[in-house]
């Protein structure tokens, strides 16, 4: 049978070692299989992600093609909905990059010591135009300004933070940005009045693809892959990503960074 999650698989070798003695050499395979398997899962998942919007895209230029008198509204609907199809293949493209360059990166990543209170105030900016004035947003910062950090990465991980916010709350939620500290360790938090999560996904978030609900990420514009790359930062500025939440209530997404973080 194939090895099972908890199995030890041994590749056993025995090579002559002296005068009738042999050396016996044995390797946990297991562990080989399991990163073989999260590959061919991960190859099948992006093919069918970009699939499916390619499918639609074909469909409708294929539509246009047999009907040469097609007229004007019919033909700007249908363009409007390949761009959005476009739209979601170049996220998913993105986000693929943004994964592979984050796993890939050997050398150290760089750091500058950053201005949160105007980096926040930027990310607080790109919620309000996403939100689009369905929700109420709010921004506190009772935490020091200045930390040691990346940037483009803080951005990208405070920003993905908000995002799924804004596309896992319903109109008229709240949404709360807080940068602040707990035991003098700098803390990021969004905290929002949407649906929830149930206790059993949890621990699962951060794989790559999954998702509670796959037609509602897809729907908001979600590749799956936005709290892999949450992770990923946290663990190049060695803090630590947790989650509270409650079916029905709301979750609150949070980083807890080191204390050595802190510009003095
Ligand atoms: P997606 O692009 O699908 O949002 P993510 O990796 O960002 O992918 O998130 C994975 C899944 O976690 C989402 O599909 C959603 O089910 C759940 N999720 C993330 N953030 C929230 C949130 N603030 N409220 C409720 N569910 C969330």
């Amino acid at each position: 049978r194939p090895a099972r999650h908890h199995d030890m698989v041994l590749s056993i070798k025995l090579i002559p070692y002296g005068e009738n003695k042999r050396l016996l050499i044995s390797r946990d395979i297991t562990q080989m299989e399991r990163i073989e398997a999260m590959r061919r899962d991960f190859v099948a998942n992006v093919s069918h992600e970009l699939r499916t919007p390619l499918t639609v895209v074909n469909g409708f230029v294929e539509n246009l093609q047999d009907m040469p008198d097609i007229s004007k509204d019919n033909a700007r609907r249908a363009l409007q909905l390949m761009a959005e199809q476009t739209r979601r293949m170049e996220s998913l493209v993105s986000d693929l990059l943004t994964l592979s360059r984050l796993e890939n990166d050997q050398t150290p990543m760089s750091e500058d010591e950053l201005d949160i209170h105007a980096l926040l105030n930027e990310i607080y900016q790109d919620g309000q135009l996403l939100s689009a004035g369905r929700h109420t947003l709010r921004l506190e910062m009772p935490g020091k300004a200045k930390v040691l950090g990346n940037r483009e990465e803080l951005r990208s991980a405070f920003g993905n933070l908000l995002s799924n916010a804004i596309r896992y709350t319903p109109e008229g939620g709240e949404i709360l940005l807080r940068w602040a500290e707990r035991n003098e360790q700098p803390v990021f938090s969004v905290q929002d009045s949407g649906i929830g999560i149930a206790p059993q996904h949890i621990p699962r978030l951060t794989e790559r693809f999954y998702r509670v609900d796959r037609s509602r990420s897809r729907e908001t514009g979600g590749t799956g892959l936005g709290l892999a790359i949450v992770k990923h930062i946290a663990m190049r500025h060695q803090a630590k990503l947790e989650v509270l939440s409650e079916e029905g209530k709301g979750s609150t997404f949070t980083l807890v960074f080191p204390i050595k973080r802190v510009v003095r």
